[in-house]
């Protein structure tokens, strides 16, 4: 008897729980046109933009952590690209041209602090030269203004006093800027012209919510629940993940590749006054250890390139084993690591014993030692990779494949650097995109006619 009582109280605690977590979970319940998943620099500035275009939609941008932009927007080398490395004719390209002057752009509108320092790319040997030159065409040809090529050791010293080189690109117009700051600027312009921003919205489902007039569910891990006409991700780190979510193939797979930078002592800064790039391989555009001058007065050097053990581990110790298996088991992984062995494992083992990083660095900078260098911070690529081991160098879009969701989320698969420059054409490119795929400007229309009603 005793005991049947102490469980029929267990019970109905257990219901009113229930029940005041679904009486929570429908108050939070709302009504959306367009819901943005992530808010990074290309969730929060596609926000911005997507009200500049249309004011009277109804959207909201879900963050999961505590605060926007804590992961590839923070923690990333803080350069506006020109736009000079990628192949003519590539979104990459176009989009970083425009990209880089719409964010300058709007710095110089909204007040935000940039510096125009400048970027040499220095060759060092004769193959490298060579491919100088390529890339060079490359800028020219992708509309990169203010162009030089160097030909001297002494023209590359006028630049860079420090710097060793046979010959270099000098592009005046590469610039520094805090992508974090960016991106809260962004979302107070959201917030301002009547958008949501929910944060610790970690998204778990988007699933089908069987109404005609918002058929799109979006759950998050707390089981709090919204429902939208239509849905855009940029999940950076996971946005395989979120796309699997809507019946998006597996693949490419994002592979989270930490890179290490290295910190000039303060007493060292002034050996480095603008951004000096190495030539990039063609094979791994993203090695390769460059100097950069920050908003904030340090300089970042690095970074490299190592398997992190979780999406968004930032150091050795930050593991998530399901993650760490899957990306280790993925025929893509494998088959990039055996194709660069020595690569990656001189990678590693400059990432444990940084002095040896140095040495790199030594190549463009002879003077610096590792006296001056201390350890610095670390940012995650989110790297996508095909099976075969070919890394997706272009930005990807993908949407959902599934039932009445088909052609209602649109997600950001693959936005690797120079994904922060061109994140406000990108912006504009998704906005176009979704005003003429998802029917936006009939919709604004509706709402605008409601509203006079
Ligand atoms: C080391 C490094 C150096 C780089 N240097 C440069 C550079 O100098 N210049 C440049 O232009 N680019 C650079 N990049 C690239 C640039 O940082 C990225 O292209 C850009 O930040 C991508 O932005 P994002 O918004 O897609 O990703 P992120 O900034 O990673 O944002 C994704 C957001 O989605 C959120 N999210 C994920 N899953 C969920 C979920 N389930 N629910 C809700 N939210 C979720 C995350 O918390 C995160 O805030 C660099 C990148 C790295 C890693």
């Amino acid at each position: 008897m005793h005991s049947g009582y102490v469980m029929n109280c267990f019970k109905s605690i257990k219901f009113s729980r229930r029940l005041y977590c679904s009486l929570k979970a429908a108050q939070k319940i709302g009504e959306y046109d367009v819901a943005i998943v992530g808010g990074g620099i290309i969730g929060t500035s596609t926000a911005r933009e997507l009200l500049l275009a249309y004011p009277k939609l109804r959207v909201v941008l879900l963050e999961k952590e505590k605060e926007l932009g804590l992961h590839q927007t923070a923690n990333n080398s803080g350069v506006i690209h020109a736009g000079i490395y990628y192949k003519p004719g590539s979104l990459k390209a176009k989009l970083c041209v425009q990209g880089s002057k719409l964010t300058m752009d709007h710095c110089d509108k909204k007040k935000i602090p940039y510096k125009k320092v400048g970027k040499l790319i220095v060759a060092t040997d004769e193959e490298e030269v060579k491919y100088l030159k390529v890339l060079y065409e490359r800028g020219l040809s992708n509309g990169v203004q203010g162009l030089e090529f160097i030909d001297t050791q002494e023209k590359i010293h006028e630049r860079e006093p420090e710097c060793r080189g046979l010959k270099a690109i000098w592009s005046p117009n590469t610039a520094i800027v805090d992508y974090k700051h960016l991106a809260k600027s962004h979302a107070d312009d959201f917030h301002d012209g009547g958008g949501e921003i929910r944060l610790r919205a970690k998204v778990a489902k988007i699933e089908e919510s069987g109404r005609s007039d918002f058929p799109v569910r979006v759950v998050d891990s707390k089981d709090h629940t919204l429902v939208a006409k239509y849905v855009l991700t940029c999940a950076g780190l996971y946005s395989d993940k979120i796309s699997m979510l809507t019946g998006c193939p597996r693949n490419p797979r994002i592979v989270p590749f930490r890179g290490e930078y290295l910190l000039l002592k303060p007493s060292k800064r002034k050996m480095v006054k603008c951004n000096i790039y190495p030539v990039p391989n063609p094979k791994l555009p993203f090695l390769g250890v460059h100097f950069t001058p920050r908003m904030d007065g340090n300089v970042w050097l690095g970074p490299n390139a190592v398997l992190a053990f979780q999406r968004e581990g930032y150091s050795y110790f930050d593991i998530n084993p399901l993650e760490l298996i899957d990306a280790l088991t993925y025929s893509g992984f494998i088959t990039l690591c055996l194709k660069n062995l020595r690569y990656g494992m001189g990678e590693m083992l400059r990432s444990i014993i940084w002095p040896l990083q140095v040495k790199q660095l030594q190549k463009y900078l002879p003077s610096i030692t590792s006296e001056d260098c201390e350890r610095g911070p670390a940012g995650v690529r989110a790297q996508a990779l095909a099976p075969d081991g070919s890394l997706l160098e272009d930005f990807y879009f993908d949407k959902s494949k599934m039932g009445n969701l088909k052609d209602r989320v649109l997600h950001c698969r693959n936005c690797p650097s120079p994904g922060a420059t061109s994140s406000m054409a990108i912006a504009k490119m998704l906005v176009e995109k979704m005003g003429k795929e998802f029917g936006l400007e009939k919709i604004h229309e509706e709402i605008k006619t409601k509203l006079k009603q």
